[in-house]
């Protein structure tokens, strides 16, 4: 199981600073299930992130939509 954010994962940002290969995905990460994602996202991307704040009604807001899209690739 690995985080939704992929390569944005600010876990996996902090592994390869700690000389972590980028192939090496952490896979020993506290995930979270993020309803309105449908996802699984670890502590640090959600609590980064704010997904807990958000909701399907912001996934709806256009704003938030296009950051959605940027940010996880959905
Ligand atoms: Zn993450």
């Amino acid at each position: 199981m690995q985080c939704n954010s992929g390569a944005a994962c600010i876990s996996l940002d902090k592994a390869i600073e700690k000389g972590l290969d980028p192939k090496d995905r952490p896979t020993d990460l506290d995930l979270v299930w993020v309803p309105w994602l449908e996802k699984w996202s670890c502590i640090e991307c959600f609590e980064t992130f704010r997904q807990g704040e958000m909701t399907h009604e912001d996934f709806d807001d256009p704003v938030w939509r296009e950051w959605v899209k940027n940010e996880f690739g959905i």
